[in-house]
């Protein structure tokens, strides 16, 4: 058996595609490796969202320099956004590297491998850039694989990603997306379907669907549009789903037909992320967001009325090009007042290829975007635990995906006995003392402690009368 090394860094999306990719060269005869050191093939799955995660890449590459000298017929590969955007300067950086692979041709994979093990030397597949030729032609070069699924690849058997779209044409300045992973293009809902009840066939009890702007989602066919509360509607239907949820929405697309759904569907989680980014419409409108900050509020009081339970979150950047402090106080403003979930809280990183790198200079000192940063974490931290403190003494229904980071550190990971996590509807996590046949199952814990990012609970356990031990019976 040949071994496989994958490091994965970035979004739900990547986690989405080294799960793919791993499904279809387990297929060649890989199996998987937790070490570099004894595998055949190393896989980075990159990101360049922000430079950091860029950094992050070539530093392990470095790292692997040697490696290659002193084995040189393991195979080094680079998959994902970074490949997409760096290309041939990837083999420039590290020469020792073999294969460079954007997120539209992951599917080629495992054929790329087998002809670099061949001889055939470095390969680089990568899809058009978005003015490389006709819109057709641009989407078609950005293909996503999606039908091959590997429970094993996936943290719990229990959950999964379903791609319903890909892409992104709303060109926020600040974001390399529209570039790196093309054209928005929404899949079939028919394989959608398809893939879900697979899933859920398979014992997955909740999936996540995934998209840039998953709310965007429209699949027109002839006369037909689906759309995301038509496909929710269909999904519901599936037996042994329990739960549905979806990523990322954008605040102009949040339709009341669509909330309506989430509340009336039982299936569908109480959980909506919906990144506004700044609460500063000057800035708002420098990133090209296409809404108001007063929009928003709209958006926000629209969802509190037609789903009231629903926890909200949100992802905010500070220190975009030309940020002030009464900006950034807008922001603080808006964190304040609308009481989100958690947040999402990045340092504005420039992106060479973006709008917002050719028209504005990153203006913002590097300690005051951390300042930002700090402090509007604070803020959200405090309302996060009052929020959470309204849950002690209640029951909730948590869906267990399995041991807790602290037990999954603990001397013994065998024991039958440990401290488990798991979600409840509107995405809160729980952490509780429970046993390994529980995960996977959905049960009623009650909530006696609170932080920011923790609910901590028990199993209720349920009264059983003497009758049912009693020998006569
Ligand atoms: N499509 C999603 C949306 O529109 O909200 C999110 C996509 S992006 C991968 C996730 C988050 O990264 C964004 O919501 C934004 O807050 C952040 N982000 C994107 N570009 C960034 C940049 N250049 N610097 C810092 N953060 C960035
Ligand atoms: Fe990036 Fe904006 Fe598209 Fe989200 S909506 S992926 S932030 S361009």
């Amino acid at each position: 058996m040949k071994k496989l090394y994958i490091e994965t860094v970035g979004c739900q999306m990547n986690v989405l595609d080294s799960e793919l990719v791993v499904a279809s060269l387990r297929k060649q005869g890989f199996e998987l490796t937790d070490n570099t050191s004894d595998a055949d093939t190393i896989l980075f799955n990159t990101c360049s969202v922000r430079q950091h995660a860029e950094d992050k890449i070539y530093s392990a590459l470095g790292r692997l320099k040697n490696a290659k000298v002193t084995h040189p017929h393991k195979i080094i590969g680079v998959l994902g956004c970074m490949a997409q955007k760096d290309q041939r300067l990837i083999f420039e950086r590290a020469p020792y590297v073999d294969l460079i692979v954007g997120p539209g041709q992951l599917h080629q994979v495992p054929d790329l491998i087998a002809e670099i093990e061949a001889g055939g030397g470095q390969k680089m597949e990568v899809s058009l850039g978005r003015k490389e030729g006709t819109r057709q032609q641009i989407e078609r070069s950005h293909e996503s694989f999606d039908p091959l699924r590997d429970a094993a690849m996936r943290p719990t058997p229990y959950q999964a990603y379903v791609r319903i779209m890909i892409g992104c044409d709303k060109f926020c300045t600040y974001c390399i997306v529209p570039s790196v992973r093309g054209p928005e293009q929404s899949r079939h809902p028919d394989d959608i379907i398809a893939e879900t009840r697979q899933l859920a066939d398979e014992g997955c009890k909740e999936i996540i669907l995934l998209g840039q702007t998953v709310n965007s989602y429209r699949y027109r066919e002839g006369d037909r549009v689906t759309r995301l509360s038509d496909l929710l509607t269909s999904l519901h239907g599936i037996d042994g789903l329990e739960r549905i949820k979806f990523v990322t929405n954008y605040p102009k697309d949040m339709t009341d037909d669509l909330l309506q759904v989430v509340h009336d569907l039982p299936k569908c989680a109480k959980y909506l992320h919906v990144p506004v980014q700044s609460g500063s419409n000057r800035v708002l409108e420098r990133m090209k967001r296409g809404y108001t900050v007063e929009d928003y509020r709209e958006m926000m009081d629209r969802i509190r009325h037609l789903v009231p339970e629903a926890a909200v979150t949100s992802d905010f950047i500070v220190g975009f090009c030309g940020e002030t402090e009464d900006d950034f106080q807008l922001t603080c403003k808006l964190v304040h007042e609308q009481r989100f979930k958690n947040s999402f809280i990045f340092k504005y990183s420039e992106r060479p290829g973006t709008k917002g790198a050719e028209l504005f200079p990153d203006d913002v000192p590097e300690d005051v975007k951390k300042r930002r940063n700090n402090e509007l974490l604070a803020m959200q931290n405090m309302i996060s635990e009052v929020d959470n403190h309204a849950f002690l003494g209640r029951n909730v229904s948590v869906l267990v995906e399995g041991p807790s980071k602290a037990s999954e550190k603990s001397d013994d990971p065998d024991a039958l006995q440990l401290q488990l996590t798991g979600r409840t509807m509107c995405d809160r996590i729980v952490v509780f003392d429970g046993n390994r046949r529980q995960i996977g199952q959905t049960l009623p814990i009650t909530i006696y402690d609170a932080n920011a990012h923790t609910l901590f609970g028990a199993v209720v356990t349920q009264h059983v009368g003497p009758e049912l031990f009693s020998l006569n019976a």
